[in-house]
C-alpha cells in the first residue's frame, strides 16, 4: 500500500492556539495519555525512527506538535496527558490550550487516539473523547501494542470498546494496532485518506 505520509517532516511547535500556524488546509491530531504508543505509531505511520522524538524532547512534551505531509495536510501531536508529575494548575493550563485547539481549529478535521489496548477508556480517554465529540471530530481509535496480547484477547477487547462506544452513543471507528508488528498500519492509513477525501 502507498504511504502518503512517509514524507512527513516537524515543522513548528505551539504553546497555544494563537502560536499555532496559520489555520488552514488539512489538520489530523494524534492524542493519547502518555506512554499510550502514541511516538511509535507515528514513527511507524511515517516510516522514521525518530521524528515523534521532536514531540519529546524537553520543552517540547506539552506543545502542540505540527507535522507537515504535503502542501495541504499536517499531522499534529498533541501532548500527551494523563501522567505528568506537574501541579494541577499547570495540567489545567495545558487542558485549556488543548481544548481550545480541538475546539476552534477551522483545519482540524479528525482525531486518533491512542489508547493501551490492555488498559483502554481510561477517565482521561473519556475527557478526550467527549472534548472531541464536542468540537464535531471525526474519531478513530488506535488500540496500541496489540502484541501484548493474545489475538483472542486482543479481539475480545476491540469488540468490547466497540459495545462501550456503542453504549455511550459516541460514533467513532476503533482497530487494533501494533507499531512493533507493524500490526493495523494499512487500517490507519486507509482512515487518514478518507478524512482528507471528505474534508
Ligand atoms: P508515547 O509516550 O505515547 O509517545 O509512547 P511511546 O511510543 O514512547 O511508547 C511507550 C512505551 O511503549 C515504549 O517503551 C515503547 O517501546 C512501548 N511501545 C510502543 N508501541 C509498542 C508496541 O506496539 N508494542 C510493544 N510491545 N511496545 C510498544
Amino acid at each position: 500500500m502507498k504511504n502518503p505520509y512517509a514524507k512527513a517532516y516537524f515543522i513548528q511547535s505551539a504553546p497555544t492556539l494563537a502560536k499555532c500556524p496559520p489555520d488552514e488546509g488539512i489538520e489530523i491530531a494524534f492524542a493519547g495519555r502518555s506512554n499510550a504508543g502514541k511516538s511509535s505509531a507515528l514513527n511507524t505511520l511515517t516510516q522514521q525512527k525518530n521524528l515523534a522524538r521532536t514531540s519529546k524532547t524537553p520543552g517540547r512534551t506539552q506543545l502542540i506538535n505540527f507535522f507537515r505531509v504535503d502542501d495541504e495536510l499536517k499531522l499534529v501531536d498533541l501532548p500527551g496527558y494523563g501522567f505528568a508529575k506537574v501541579p494541577l494548575e499547570l495540567k489545567k493550563k495545558w487542558q485549556h490550550h488543548l481544548a481550545h485547539y480541538l475546539e476552534a481549529r477551522q483545519a482540524l478535521v479528525g482525531l486518533i487516539l491512542l489508547m493501551d489496548s490492555r488498559h483502554p477508556l481510561t477517565e482521561y480517554d473519556e475527557q478526550m473523547l467527549n472534548m472531541a465529540e464536542a468540537a464535531g471530530l471525526r474519531i478513530h481509535i488506535l488500540l496500541t501494542k496489540a502484541d501484548k496480547l493474545k489475538p483472542s484477547v486482543a479481539t475480545r477487547t476491540l469488540q468490547a470498546v466497540q459495545n462501550a462506544l456503542e453504549a455511550g452513543q459516541l460514533e467513532a471507528t476503533v482497530q487494533l494496532f501494533s507499531a512493533t508488528k507493524r500490526q493495523g498500519i494499512e487500517g490507519l492509513i486507509e482512515i487518514l485518506n478518507l478524512w482528507r477525501e471528505e474534508a
